[in-house]
């Protein structure tokens, strides 16, 4: 009979519900994504590739599909950056000359400060020129930035003539034997033709050997349309990706990188001049795809385990239960991170929690139950019906916790039974209709 029963379980899980979960996975990662400011194309690509994989393929055992369906997207993603390894940027010659291009505001002057500082404590010697020559007061914004880190500004405050700027400025800093000369540009002119073409006759004329866009993590699904128009009139060689410590994203970036095909080398996450990383393809890939904590989900994927044994299952499916199995299912559950779906590692997912717990919650307290039932004895753990008021006094005593915790933790118990007798109602109804051979 239970063999019969098993089967159709497991039927349905790998059948309907497994397909069911799979559309309601890629759904819930669309959303995210498009949030996150990834190209809409690109999103589709992606989930297309994961509904194949999973109608392919089955997550290896002990691991939830939720993780496992991650752990593709994440690679998936991560290729995209360019793989998992950081980037290279230690400059490969001497001088290495930096042109720094993107639309105002973007934070160039700001990042131009940054990768002085950068490179100044990496032992380079460093100098910086001022050739947006169309914000007002530009010169003077980045004269005390380098001011602020010890590094040299070249400018003309007064000049109009942006290419000479630069022309002069890098010829200045290569003859003194600098090793990394940055050139600041403007965001904006008159009309944008103006701007691309003065970028144009920089690059044309002072030939840098690295030019590099810079862009603001909010500029969102316009990063294609930026990044090319730039790309066309001075070919991108890496990008930085400015104000990662506001509320973007930053999922714009992907787009940015296709449109280029360029690396994102450095990060700006904050406005201080030492807020500026290195580019971490793996935590910028979490951040995009709405993951906290990306190396704990890998590390998951690697080694996850459900705890509940094939005795266990059966007996949830016979409708009886402990507090030993509700102790393994929230050390499962916390191992696998506060996901909502506890019923995943129960056969029957069609049951829905009498009680709707709150994942956050419920990662707070478990410390809490987890410390209580250890304080049970053997007689409460097979039979959690006997534990009365003094008994909860006693359990919370030992335990270091509030009797209202434990009294949740009852309560959680009581949630597990409902869910088990329903269960077992449904494996009758099962067989009664025959379907139990
Ligand atoms: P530019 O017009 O491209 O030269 O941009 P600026 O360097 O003048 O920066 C524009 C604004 O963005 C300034 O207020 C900067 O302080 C700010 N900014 C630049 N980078 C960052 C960053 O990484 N984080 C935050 N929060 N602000 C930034
Ligand atoms: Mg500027």
């Amino acid at each position: 009979v239970l063999d019969g029963l098993r089967r159709i379980v497991r039927n349905f899980i790998e059948s309907r519900e497994y397909e069911t979960s799979v559309n309601e996975f890629v759904k819930e990662l669309q959303k995210e994504l498009i949030r996150s400011d990834v190209n809409v194309r690109l999103v589709m690509d992606l989930t297309k590739k994961i509904k194949e994989r999973a109608a392919e393929e089955r997550p290896p055992p002990g691991l939830t599909r939720r993780d496992w369906f991650l752990s593709i997207v994440y690679e998936q993603l991560v290729n995209l950056f360019g793989g998992p390894e950081r980037p290279q940027v230690k400059p490969p010659k001497k001088p290495w000359v930096v042109l720094l291009v993107g639309l105002q505001g973007s934070g160039k002057t700001t990042t131009a400060g940054k990768l002085a500082y950068f490179y100044k404590l990496e032992g380079y010697k460093v100098g910086l020129v001022a050739a947006d020559t169309f914000r007002p007061g530009a010169y003077e914004q980045l004269k005390t930035l380098g001011e602020a880190v010890g590094v040299p500004v070249y400018g003309e405050p007064g000049s109009k003539d942006a290419v000479s700027i630069a022309v002069k400025g890098v010829e200045f800093f290569r003859e003194k034997g600098f090793d990394v000369i940055i050139i600041d540009t403007a965001g904006r002119h008159h009309r944008e033709e103006d701007l691309l073409a003065e970028m144009e006759d920089i690059a044309g004329r002072v030939r840098p050997d690295e030019v590099v866009l810079v862009l603001d993590a909010s500029i969102g699904q316009q990063a294609f349309e930026v990044a090319s128009k730039f790309h066309n009139k001075t070919p991108v060689g890496s990008i930085i990706v400015t104000k990662l410590d506001g509320t973007a994203k930053g999922g714009g970036a992907l787009s940015a990188v296709a449109a280029t095909g360029a690396r994102i080398k450095f990060v700006g996450t904050g406005e201080k001049i030492d807020e500026l990383e290195v580019f971490d393809p793996k935590r910028f890939v979490a951040r995009i795809m709405g993951l906290g904590d990306l190396e704990g989900l890998l590390e998951r994927v690697k080694k996850a385990k459900v705890e509940l044994s094939e005795k266990d299952v059966e007996d949830i499916l016979e409708g009886r239960v402990n507090m030993r199995i509700v102790y393994k299912q929230l050390v499962s559950l916390r191992k696998m991170g506060p996901l909502r779906k506890i019923l995943e590692m129960i056969p029957g997912l069609q049951v829905r929690m009498p009680v709707e717990v709150d994942s956050k919650t419920l990662e707070e307290k478990m410390e809490k139950w987890l410390a209580a039932i250890n304080s049970m004895t053997y007689e409460e753990l097979d039979n959690p019906e006997v534990i009365d008021k003094s008994r909860v006094k006693r359990i919370s005593y030992g335990a270091g916790v509030d009797p209202e915790d434990v009294k949740a933790l009852l309560k959680q118990y009581e949630a597990v039974k409902s869910i088990s007798k329903q269960l077992k109602r449904q494996k009758n109804l099962l067989a009664k209709m025959g379907l139990d051979t």
